[in-house]
């Protein structure tokens, strides 16, 4: 079958959730993937800040195929020991205390607002407390994680939300402030906005949730799905100011493309809220998902993959710039390590178009940011790389 074959028969089995680009992948070695029919493509998306390590990962790829011949699944009724494994490395990485795998980040974000809510409720006894969430933020499309997601657009079909949510803005300590009641038991928010923006949570702002969350007696998480894993340069990228949330999400770079995720928290927030009856998942941390998150927290290390990021983000951040300078139409570079966004004056779908067809993947985050979250491992020959096509596509 050619391509066109191939997207006609999608069109006809899935459901139409996404208008996608009119390509089929096929395989990937490093940062470049390659389509049905051959065509090679840069690619600056990573599956959406998720495959750190590159494609064709060897380590990695054998590390799963032995897994495989081991054991896949078991349910969480017993032990195995890649969980026990990814769970001690991850506590190790993060800081945090108490690990619980998911499959998803969204799933990952029901558990956060489910443990802040049976806290509070253990300390009270009241069922009507609330959470403060963040205008602009995306937390993932089940009904919780689309309850604290502040963006109207994808909420309004599905009224109603869960309740008791409030809304205040990033970096606007006082919109904090007013939304907080005596009710409210968390605050979350993504340490780095993604898809609403690439807007990185300023140090003063994070700060002061802190304190507010400490005095108020609330509980603060932090979403990482997007921005935790070595992206901006901290394994967390709470790590660059030490605002310690006391419950965190991650995912995403999590597994390098094995479907899993985390909610974390510190002991003491686990030793006071979910116990054993109050959550569970059939799949989440099986054996399979354990093993890629614990290969890749060792190819992490190994390969010195957070040193590798802050070498080589300074250099996107300088040739983003200088396109900015060369682009009239460009009105702002802004984001963290390689977690970049160039906001235009304009739609950027064409561009990205334009750039697909020229051997490019890139992504929009809403409808006028163009955003990069490439593999982790580039280097600056890939970034050269990058800005010559885009440079050309921008004209
Ligand atoms: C992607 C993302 C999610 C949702 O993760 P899924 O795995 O798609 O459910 C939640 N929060 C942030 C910040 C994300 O970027």
């Amino acid at each position: 079958m050619d391509m066109q074959e191939y997207i006609q028969e999608a069109e006809e089995a899935l459901l139409h959730t996404y208008n996608r680009y009119q390509i089929v992948l096929d395989r990937g070695n490093g940062v470049y993937l390659y389509d049905v029919e051959g065509t090679k493509y840069l690619d600056f998306v990573a599956g959406i800040a998720v495959f750190a390590l590159g494609y064709h990962n060897e380590e990695y790829n054998n590390a799963l195929k032995a897994q495989i011949d081991k054991l896949i699944h078991t349910s969480n009724y017993y032990y195995n020991i890649p969980a026990i494994n990814a769970a001690k490395k991850l506590k190790k990485f993060s800081g945090m205390d108490r690990v619980f795998f998911t499959n998803s980040g969204a799933e990952a974000i029901e558990g956060a607002v489910k443990a802040a809510r049976k806290y509070a409720y253990l300390k009270d006894g009241s069922t009507d407390h609330e959470i403060i969430a963040m205008n602009r933020s995306f937390h993932g499309r089940t009904m919780g994680a689309l309850s604290v997601t502040g963006n109207p657009k994808y909420r309004e079909a599905f009224q109603p939300m869960i309740g008791n949510i409030r809304f205040a803005d990033l970096n606007d300590l006082e919109s904090v402030k007013a939304a907080m009641t005596e009710k409210t038991c968390a605050v979350l928010l993504e340490t780095v906005q993604g898809e609403g923006g690439m807007l990185p949570a300023e140090e003063d702002f994070l700060k002061g949730v802190r304190a507010l969350c400490d005095e108020r007696g609330a509980l603060l998480i932090l979403d990482e799905i997007q921005c935790g894993m070595g992206r901006t340069g901290y394994m967390y990228a709470w790590q660059k100011y030490g605002v310690k949330p006391d419950i965190m999400t991650t995912a995403k770079g999590l597994g390098c493309g094995v479907p899993v995720g985390a909610f974390l928290m510190t002991e003491e927030v686990g030793a006071a809220s979910l116990t054993a009856g109050d959550h569970g998942t059939t799949y989440g941390g099986n054996p399979l998902a354990c093993t890629a998150v614990e290969k890749v927290l060792d190819l992490f290390e190994e390969n010195h993959i957070i040193d590798h990021v802050r070498e080589v983000a300074p250099y996107l951040e300088q040739c983003l710039d200088q396109l900015k300078d060369r682009h009239g139409c460009i009105v702002e570079r802004r984001g963290a390590g390689l977690m970049q966004g160039l906001v235009l004056d304009r739609p950027v779908g064409p561009v990205i178009n334009k750039a697909l067809e020229e051997g490019l993947i890139l992504i929009n985050a809403g409808t006028d940011i163009i955003r990069f979250v490439p593999p982790l491992i580039i280097s600056r020959r890939h970034i050269d790389e990058m800005i010559d096509i885009l440079d050309d596509c921008i004209d």
